[in-house]
């Protein structure tokens, strides 16, 4: 993703002709105002959609994929970045306007996850508004509500579908991303996992139901005559998962074995070309792939890998490779640990405090804008 780089040089001259002019009026253009977006609409008469709702700017880039407004190219990059992170407690990170972290009034809809902050909901609705949401119980969002209109803050008519376009055509990644899907026409996942199992961790997702998985999820440990017509027989899936084995666990294949069986059995269970049907994978390399085997992974599944650590303070106690098409995995987990560092990690490690799947388990949470959830309890251990 690409950040704003700002030209030191420029920074440097600018800075210059600062210290020259004490006594002139600053010649940097005034700083992006929020609180005279409503001034500017409702006074002014301009059009909320050319000025940045997230920041007030009026450098518009695009337009706001939620709610009807503007906004500039920084204030997209956020937005892509953190369009899909999830806190621990299955919550999204960040404001659903702005994309800022500060205080934020959760939505309670028990099949939503967004949250708002206090500025935007002050700025755009009225001011005092957050102040009020605070305390009140049983708040629904402004994605929601029955009613489309909040102050300025206006729903866009199809939300989704244009989340997903401005995904496409703003993102740089080269993974499509699925339309999300609203609550009543969410269904249970269908899983598909190949030599290490995620049971465990979607379950306490909330993901899996307890006692009732028939038809949900399959477990295979040995592919190698598995061929195509049992995996659509046994499908469709909706998830496919698969990992090199885990630490201590004696593998009587080459590690790269398991990256091509794995490679296999997708092409087996992927929807039809041109489908819409959202279909989801990872492979996690429990660092026991060569260099080489790494790099036919990239290849084959066309995307880079990620590094997710259990780290310790500084120690790095454990890590895996992440392949994967689930949204927010790569902006999510951008640690930066070495290739030497991983290679004696991967060399003397002892039997991790936390398997490949408990490492990865909350790579999962986007998929709660796509399939039911049972339990909204999370049991995180990250
Ligand atoms: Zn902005
Ligand atoms: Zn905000
Ligand atoms: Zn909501």
């Amino acid at each position: 993703m690409a950040a704003p780089v700002l030209d030191p040089e420029a920074e440097h001259s600018m800075d210059i002709i600062l210290v020259g002019s004490s006594e002139l009026p600053s010649p940097r253009p005034a700083r992006p105002r929020r609180d005279l977006i409503a001034h500017e609409v409702k006074v002014n008469q301009r059009d909320i959609e050319d000025l940045c709702i997230c920041c007030g700017s009026f450098q518009v880039h695009t337009r706001h994929p939620l709610f009807e407004g503007g906004m500039c190219a920084p204030c997209k990059d956020k937005f892509l970045e953190c369009l899909f992170l999830y806190d621990d407690d299955g919550y999204q990170s960040y404001c659903s306007i702005c994309c800022a972290g500060e205080t934020l009034l959760i939505c309670e809809n028990p099949d939503c996850t967004r949250c708002y902050c206090f500025e935007c909901v002050d700025t755009l609705v009225s001011p005092g508004t957050s102040g009020r949401v605070h305390t009140m119980s049983n708040w629904v969002c402004f994605l929601c509500l029955p009613f489309p209109r909040s102050g300025l803050l206006q729903r866009r008519r199809k939300w989704r579908a244009g989340l997903k376009a401005f995904y496409d055509r703003e993102a740089e990644s080269p993974l499509e991303m699925y339309k999300t899907v609203p609550v009543w026409k969410r269904e249970p996942v269908r899983v598909l996992s190949l030599f290490g199992d995620i049971k465990k961790e979607l379950m306490s997702l909330g993901f899996l139901e307890n006692g009732s998985e028939a038809g949900t999820r399959r477990h295979l440990d040995d592919v190698t005559n598995v061929v195509r017509r049992e995996v659509e027989d046994w499908g469709p899936f909706d998830l496919v998962y698969g990992s090199t084995p885990p630490l201590g666990r004696a593998f009587d294949r080459p590690p790269g074995w398991y990256l091509f069986q794995f490679h296999r059995i997708l092409q087996y269970a992927r929807p039809r070309p041109g489908s819409q049907q959202p279909f989801f994978w990872m492979f996690v390399d429990n660092l026991v792939l060569s260099e080489d085997d790494r790099a036919v992974a990239t290849r084959f599944l066309e995307t880079d890998p990620v590094t997710v650590q259990d780290a310790h303070g500084r120690t790095v106690r454990n890590a895996v490779h992440v392949w994967s098409n689930i949204p927010a995995v790569r902006s999510r987990h951008s640690a930066v640990v070495s290739q030497e560092e991983l290679s004696l990690l991967a060399q003397d490690r002892q039997p991790p405090a936390q398997s490949p799947a408990a490492l990865v388990k909350n790579c999962f949470l986007p998929l709660r804008e796509y399939f039911k959830y049972f339990s909204a309890e999370l049991t995180s251990c990250l």
